[in-house]
């Protein structure tokens, strides 16, 4: 068997392909059989279109089976799938293509008009990908290619350090990077992932989350696979669609808004839940509360995991033994993970918070065409620098400070967001807050609260200042608390600090030098 990430996946279908792979919404029901042969389609129409082994295949579409088995099938070519977020415009699709230089791109019909040129300046040939509701409707150029090309198709061969896929970072400054991930890098965290969550073909994992992304792509798709189990395969989140579903599920994985959303929906009781063996958080950070008020609605302990486009899963909080609200739990059987200053790399003791650095089979290659800034992430010794801030407390449990970029530094003090987030989001009356650095005259930078109150709650700017005063230090105080109705968002429910920073840069503009 080579690597091939697909052969390592159908290693694990077992003999009977008459069993269920996913639900879909429109109530048709996939087969492992059918993953076999639609897989198979896919990669036989990406290849007679001239896609060779190596070849990038960009592709930004709408969440389907059909996209699902498009990434198989690129996969079992040997190429290298390159999924794009949905909401890219035009622009920024083009300085993805013109970096990767995809042999194909595929888009959705509707977006085909608006992306012609730009494929064709970046010299990838274009096909458009849709649903196929019935085998004879038309869903695409390359869903037609498909629909008439061979069902069989031998997998490719491909080492370990092959690449199966660049997914671009999310990119909050500079340029998006190209994570350059392995066949190996992606199989070998699957089944990591299988053991220490303990999935099995007996269960049913519901799927709300984008494939654009290594959250719903990787760790769920390729687990779920791995395990030989099935899948509700919802189009996107919403709350009323996965209450309905849950009675079915074993198994879910979310952003934490999935969790503070369903919290807010009358419908999430412990009979709505009774089915269901686990659910599972991350790609930003859960809060204490919302894993108490969880336990408390439904009984279930939220289980949290930590992990990065470039790494895969690092870290998560057991199965058996106590998941701890705020932690991302220990570093996965493989994964190394070490605390160390960010300004020597030396390693840090206990409780010490530090510069997250992890190695193991985990960890990407590199980013594409950047070898300077690949080198520049990695120690010597072959640990990957995650740009986190976090530390080990003396249990072994990890704690993610937040991003390096988002550390603040005030009169020449080191101020960790999430210290003073948490005090705020304790306040009777704050439902969440970002804690921001903004360019301060005196300061450097002044530390800054950005606050949503839940409805009708009568605090004041002078009344968080106060509660502050008396549990942190001076220099950790904010000089000034924003009222918001909500925060920004990304796709996967991570607050854009850096648009904040945006808005909120000349706040300070205007404070006199004393
Ligand atoms: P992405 O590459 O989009 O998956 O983003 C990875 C980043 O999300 C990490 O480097 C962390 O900053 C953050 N992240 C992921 N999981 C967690 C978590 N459980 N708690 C806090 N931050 C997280």
């Amino acid at each position: 068997m080579s690597d091939n990430l697909y052969d390592q996946l159908a290693a694990r279908f077992g003999q009977d392909l008459g069993r269920l792979f996913a639900s879909l919404p429109d109530g048709r029901r996939y087969l492992y059989r059918d993953v076999e042969e639609v897989s198979a389609r896919f990669a036989n129409a990406v290849v007679a279109l001239g896609v060779r082994p190596g070849d990038r295949v960009a592709v930004q579409v709408e969440k389907s089976i059909e996209a699902l088995m498009l990434y198989l099938g690129v996969i079992r070519a040997g190429a290298v799938f390159l999924p794009l977020n949905t909401a890219y415009t035009p622009a920024e699709v083009e300085y993805f293509l013109r970096d990767a230089e995809p042999r194909l791109f595929v888009c959705d019909p509707k977006r085909r008009d608006a992306l012609a040129a730009i494929a064709e300046t970046a010299g990838a040939r274009l096909e458009t990908l849709g649903v196929w509701t019935s085998p004879d409707t038309s869903a695409g150029t390359l869903a037609d290619r498909a629909l008439a090309a061979p069902p069989a198709f031998t997998t490719v061969d491909r080492g370990p350090d092959d690449l199966a896929a660049i997914l671009y970072t999310s990119g909050t400054t500079g340029r998006s990077k190209g994570a350059m991930l392995s066949h190996d890098n992606l199989a070998s965290n699957a089944k990591t992932l299988v053991d220490y969550w303990r999935f099995s073909p007996e269960d049913v994992l519901l799927h709300a989350l984008p494939i654009f992304h290594t959250h719903g792509l990787f760790t769920a798709t390729n687990t779920l696979m791995m395990a030989a189990g099935s899948m509700i395969l919802l189009p996107r989140f919403d709350a009323d669609q996965v209450l309905a579903a849950l009675p079915q599920a074993t198994v879910m994985m979310g952003v934490p808004t999935f969790y503070t959303r369903l919290l807010q929906h009358p419908g999430l009781t412990r009979e709505a839940t009774k089915h269901m063996r686990l659910f599972i958080s991350g790609s930003a950070p859960l809060l204490a509360e919302t894993h108490r008020e969880w336990q408390a609605r439904t009984g279930h302990a939220i289980l949290e995991r930590y992990g990065m486009t470039e790494t895969n899963m690092n870290t998560s909080n057991p199965y058996e033994g106590e998941r701890i609200a705020g932690t991302v739990g220990f570093p996965l059987p493989g994964v190394q993970l070490r605390i160390t200053d960010p300004e020597t790399g030396a390693p840090l003791a206990v409780d010490e918070i530090g510069m997250i650095e992890v190695k193991g089979p985990n960890v990407f290659k590199g980013y594409w065409r950047m070898p300077e800034k690949t080198k520049a992430e990695f120690r010597p010794d072959g640990f990957f620098i995650t740009g986190d801030l976090g530390k080990i407390d003396e249990r072994g449990y990890v704690h993610i400070v937040g991003r390096g970029k988002d550390l603040i530094i005030s009169g020449g003090f080191n101020v960790y967001p999430k210290e003073v987030e948490s005090e705020i989001d304790a306040l009777p009356g704050v439902v969440e807050s970002a804690v921001i650095g903004v360019p301060h005259p005196d300061f450097g930078e002044g530390v800054t609260a950005v606050v949503v109150k839940s409805p009708g709650a009568p605090l004041t700017e002078a009344e968080v200042l106060g509660a502050l005063e008396r549990r942190l230090a001076k220099f950790k105080l904010p000089k000034k608390v924003i009222f918001v109705d909500d925060l920004p968002r990304n796709a996967m429910g991570k607050v854009q600090k850096n648009i904040l920073r945006d808005t909120y840069q000349s706040l300070y503009a205007q404070v006199a030098r004393p």
